[in-house]
């Protein structure tokens, strides 16, 4: 049936003064309704320009959709006006980003807050609408949530912070939740809490999770399927367990084996640097696969022309021409 969220032949591209970088370069990722997908990648590789393209987040210009489209339960986002995009925005796809204070207002206290989104969707009464808001909170495991909706964002902690938004975010009852790092600012214990919450939201209110990250051991917890992403490109994609246990494109091995153990305590640690090189340029980037130049396996064939992103295995799919196609 018809996809929840469906990227097709997305490009976006950037206008610089040394001529335009191709930040997301034709890329399809696709998500079921109440399914959690991963995208993982280092940065620069276009994770984040994909999360903003989907909620119209970027600015254009200097930014361009040059192609593609991102339908949203059967309509393409793409063309929508900023009103009616609007309203798509925390209705039916909430979003929660690294760092809270910039997406919450200072001056206004988090039940204000959160009560204006929901007064503006649903056109409830000021009070029903700070009555949802501290149930908001109280479901984000706010402690004294009557109390705390009338503190202001900065008398929160970080954690605390992050999970405001999360109520926020779920206040409408979206039926996707796109998280761009959303523990990546915070220390290891409270990673693994706010980790914890998004998995319990997602499984009691249903929705679906697009879930961007460069740690491979978040990925690990939370992923039901995985898009790895490397220099504007998919270069795999694959349900979680087959990642982990048959990781296929040399980049995602080096990204497996640069996490030293799958556990809590690795996840503030799981850096890619461990891959030694670059990410090419990608105002021009290369011919053939843009790995090439970090791949141990890389031939002449790899810089010919660009590998196409194959089924290799029931929906696993990579692009790397070491594996032939698998034809059902
Ligand atoms: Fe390496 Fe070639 Fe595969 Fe690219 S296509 S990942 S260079 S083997």
């Amino acid at each position: 049936g018809q996809r929840l969220l469906e990227i097709q032949g997305l490009k976006v591209h950037f206008r610089t003064d040394d001529g335009w970088v191709r930040a997301v370069d034709g890329i399809d990722i696709g998500v079921d309704r109440g399914e959690t997908v991963c995208i993982v990648g280092e940065s620069g590789c276009g994770k984040t320009v994909t999360a903003k393209t989907v909620l119209k987040l970027i600015d254009m210009p200097p930014g361009k959709i040059a192609a593609g489209q991102v339908m949203f339960e059967g309509r393409d986002l793409v063309p929508l006006p900023s009103e009616a995009m609007q309203k798509i925005r925390s209705k039916e796809i909430g979003f929660v980003f690294q760092e809270p204070m910039t997406s919450l207002n200072p001056v206004y206290t988090v039940g204000h807050q959160i009560a204006e989104a929901v007064r503006q969707h649903e056109g409830l009464s000021r009070r029903a609408a700070m009555d949802r808001a501290a149930e908001m909170l109280r479901l984000v495991n706010i402690p004294n949530p009557e109390r705390r909706v009338h503190d202001y964002p900065h008398q929160f902690s970080g954690g605390m912070r992050q999970r405001v938004m999360i109520g926020m975010a779920l206040s409408c009852g979206p039926k996707l939740l796109i998280a761009d790092e959303p523990t990546t600012a915070l220390d290891v214990t409270i990673q693994a809490q706010i980790l914890d919450l998004l998995a319990e939201m997602k499984q009691r209110l249903g929705m679906a999770v697009l879930l961007i990250t460069h740690a491979m051991g978040v990925v690990a917890e939370v992923a039901q399927r995985v898009v790895v992403m490397y220099a504007g490109k998919v270069v795999e994609e694959a349900p979680v367990g087959a990642l982990f246990a048959t990781p296929r494109h040399p980049y995602t091995q080096g990204l497996i084996r640069s996490i030293p153990r799958i556990d809590r305590a690795a996840i503030s640690h799981a850096r890619l640097e461990a891959i030694p090189g670059t990410v090419p340029s990608l105002l021009n980037p290369p011919v053939g696969c843009r790995f090439a130049a970090r791949c141990r396996h890389a031939m002449p064939e790899c810089t010919a022309a660009e590998p196409p992103l194959r089924e290799v295995a029931p929906g696993h799919k990579v692009a790397c021409i070491l594996y032939p196609e698998v034809r059902s």
